[in-house]
């Protein structure tokens, strides 16, 4: 049997502990990095979730700066995504899409390299011994995307619809990346309704979130982010597919403070930028907790 173990979600104490000492910040920021009422907790996590089955410490706002982690600089300023294979609208979340929400994300440029043939690329791929759907080997994606990564690339990510295997001997993987290396590859196979019989009305929608979702997550640990334990978060490692489904769209305090020492933006305008793109494509509770949030920190509700 399958060792489980223990986790108690941290106090209240030890979640604002893990934002750190914010008295001598600007104001607005300040004010973003008070929980209030719109950061829960971290869930108990039940028998299957990631935290009983993969024990993590947690990484405050000063274990991330003691990290020392890659940062955009003016030699590398830049976002890249790579799509491999096709993206064929009908069954696939929008390129476009995908690449406005993650420079609302990640406030730098992002650009959105052409589609790569999977043909003629060198990229080894099996039919999977089970499902028999074409799956592509992820390491020969990385040695590849290394060898292209652009001069000025903080990150170069491959996007991909076809699912993923790391290795011969294993069924699949959602993805792999080599982050001292800026490289990393992704698959949303698996998160198209029909590859787990799901019955929804609105499956484009549903597919593009949960393809933002990954992107972000994934990204952040590109910038040396790793799994949050401290609040409800996007951040939260996950086992399956109804616990990635129910976390947030957005970062807790500790992992907002992260990312925003990493790239230096203004926390409102890229909140304004969010909710723009969330209410464009109708991701409408993201959308509200923005907004909520922005008066928050503008002081409008007072
Ligand atoms: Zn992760
Ligand atoms: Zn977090």
């Amino acid at each position: 049997m399958m060792t489980r173990h223990q986790f108690t979600p941290p106090a209240a104490k030890a979640r604002l502990d893990a934002i750190g000492p914010r008295n001598h910040l600007p104001a607005l920021l300040r004010r973003a990095l008070e929980p209030g009422e719109d950061f829960a907790p971290i869930p108990v996590p039940g028998p299957d979730d990631w935290l009983l089955n993969h024990p993590e410490e947690g990484q405050s706002f000063e274990a991330f700066l003691r990290s020392r982690p890659h940062r955009p600089d003016v030699n590398r300023p830049k976002v890249y995504l790579q799509p491999l294979g096709q993206f064929i609208p009908s069954e696939s979340p929008s390129l476009e899409r995908l690449k406005a929400f993650a420079s609302a994300f990640f406030p730098l440029e992002v650009n959105a390299l052409r589609v790569l043939d999977i043909a003629g690329s060198g990229v080894t791929q099996r039919q999977n011994p089970y499902s028999h759907n074409r799956q592509l080997l992820t390491t020969d994606i990385l040695a590849l995307l290394r060898r292209q990564l652009p001069r000025d690339a903080y990150a170069l990510l491959g996007i991909t619809m076809d699912d993923l295997y790391p290795d011969p001997t294993w069924n699949f993987v959602f993805g792999q990346a080599s982050l001292r290396e800026r490289v990393g590859v992704y698959s949303f196979a698996r998160y198209h309704p029909r590859f787990n019989r799901e019955a929804v009305n609105d499956f484009h929608r549903l597919l593009l979130q949960r393809s933002c979702k990954v992107l972000a997550h994934e990204m952040s640990h590109m910038f040396g982010i790793q799994h949050c334990i401290y609040f409800h978060c996007l951040m939260n490692g996950s086992n399956h597919l109804v616990e990635s489904d129910a976390r947030p769209m957005h970062l807790c305090p500790v992992d907002l403070r992260k990312l925003q020492e990493s790239i230096g933006f203004d926390v409102v305008e890229r909140y304004r930028n969010l909710l723009a793109f969330n209410a464009s494509v109708q991701f409408l509770e993201e959308a509200e907790w923005l907004r909520r949030r922005l008066e928050l920190i503008t002081g409008a509700l007072r």
